[in-house]
């Protein structure tokens, strides 16, 4: 049967608010308790956030959007994003209109394997306590295991142990640092507490095989078996915008890819672009986000300097982005199952997997990544951002209702977004709205 759903909503952007809500409710028939937990109405209740965290106080608020046009691999995706940051939506959403004019994101990504480490010491020779560790490699599988068996039913589970000497970093005195990964499939969780629980269970035996002690027993962040990648390429042509041929802004953007994949100073904000995309979709879809960050951004320093998480590139004619991360995600387990905006986010986004909603993130990673460079290396980037956040000082000068759409005109017209022109322009309309009110 034809997919009914499109990430196309042309016009999205122009509708009052319940019309957009509206709008997706009836594309993906959410149930009405869907719709008001999306609305925020029957969001996360007391009751729920007193489960979740220690001494909660309350319920923090954040706009939910929606990001458009995203197609990966073929297939067309609402992007449900909770971010604070204007501009954000906006530019996803435009980068993936051109990138699917395109031909969409090419995405894949590898089978759910994590890390848990335990940390030997007082072993004697490394050497021949890193040979016996091995020798029971299928003992310690199995004990592993035993602590979580449903992950062997699902098809996961320990699958293999490495066993590593790291140098001291005292230096050649001190003793060398022994670590046992168990890698695990963690199938749809992004796999935390089985990891723990299994890295814990594991490690009266480690002692046992090694005759040493050990000490740290948890998952690692640096989900490097666990990487999503994503490509598109865009004809050079469907680039010319800003009166700019498409050639002058691909080669700006090649440009920047080069820039950031020399300097760490320009790759920590390249990544800083990608994560906006990242961690907004992260949070409105329940995942630990300060993993995906921690993983990232050890993953972009993996060969000693730290560089960008995508590339640019001219080829036969196309501008061509690649992102490769580690993205630990789970469809299963830590708030996911509990937050109802969670839920109804998750129903919008179709996916029916951890692995296919990390191709799709990667994507949003990259289609923000795209916008981001190509304004960058074109015009600048504080045009469009400083129109978006017009609306935010308008607000903070005091603006409400209608009034913050027009003095976020005023200040773009008059080119000073600042709170003191906000506050100018709104004594203004407030002024002749009182003239006119008056008999
Ligand atoms: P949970 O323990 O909440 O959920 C995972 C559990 O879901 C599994 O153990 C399994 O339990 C169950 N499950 C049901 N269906 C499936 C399936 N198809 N595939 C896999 N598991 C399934 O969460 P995680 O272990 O994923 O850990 C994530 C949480 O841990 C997050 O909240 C995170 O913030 C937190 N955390 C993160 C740390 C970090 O360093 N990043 C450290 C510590 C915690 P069963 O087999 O019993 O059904």
């Amino acid at each position: 049967m034809a997919d009914t759903v499109t990430s196309r909503l042309s016009g999205f952007h122009k509708l009052p608010m319940a019309d957009r809500l509206g709008t997706v409710s009836t594309m993906f028939r959410l149930s009405i308790e869907e719709q008001n937990a999306i609305g925020g109405e029957k969001s996360l209740t007391f009751d729920m956030a007193n489960t979740m965290i220690e001494n909660a106080i309350g319920v923090f608020g954040l706009p939910l959007g929606l990001g458009l046009n995203l197609q990966v691999n073929g297939r067309d995706y609402v992007v449900p994003m909770a971010v604070e940051e204007p501009s954000v939506i906006a530019a996803v959403s435009f980068a993936a209109k051109i990138v699917r004019e395109g031909g969409g994101f090419i995405a894949e990504a590898d089978d759910p394997v994590m890390i848990g480490q335990v940390q030997v010491t007082n072993y004697g020779d490394p050497t021949v306590a890193a040979h016996k560790l091995v020798e029971h490699k299928e003992q310690l599988l199995a004990l592993a295991n035993s602590f979580h068996p449903s992950m062997l039913t699902r098809g996961g589970g320990a699958r293999d142990i490495e066993v590593r000497v790291l140098p001291a970093p005292e230096g050649p005195r001190g003793e060398p640092l022994l670590i046992v990964h168990l890698l695990i499939d963690t199938q749809e969780a992004m796999g935390a507490n089985l990891i723990n629980t299994m890295a814990e269970g594991v490690a009266p035996l480690v002692e046992q095989i090694t005759g040493g002690k050990v000490y740290l027993r948890i998952l690692s962040n640096l989900a490097d078996r666990r990487l999503a990648r994503s490509t598109c390429r865009i004809p050079v042509t469907a680039l010319a915008d800003f009166d700019m041929s498409g050639e002058a802004i691909a080669e700006g953007i090649v440009q920047a890819s080069r820039f950031a994949s020399a300097d760490p100073y320009r790759a920590a904000t390249h990544n800083k672009g990608i994560m906006n995309g990242i961690d907004a979709m992260a949070i409105a879809t329940g995942q630990d986000w300060r993993a995906i960050e921690a993983g990232a951004h050890a993953f972009a320093a993996r060969d000693g300097q730290y560089r960008p998480l995508s590339t640019w590139t001219l080829e036969e004619g196309h501008l061509v982005g690649r992102i490769e991360l580690p993205l630990a995600l789970g469809t299963v387990g830590g708030p996911i199952k509990i937050h109802p905006q969670v839920q109804a986010a998750l129903k919008m986004l179709r996916v029916t997997s951890a692995r296919e909603l990390s191709t799709v993130m990667a994507s949003v990673g990259l289609s923000q990544n795209f916008a981001a460079v190509r304004a960058l290396g074109s015009v600048g980037i504080q045009k469009g951002h400083m129109a978006m956040h017009a609306r935010c000082v308008a607000v903070t000068a005091g603006a409400r209702g209608l009034m913050i759409e027009q003095v976020a005109n005023g200040l773009v017209q008059a080119g000073q977004v600042k709170v003191e022109k906000a506050r100018e322009i709104l004594a203004l309309l407030t002024r002749e709205a009182g003239a006119q009110e008056a008999p």
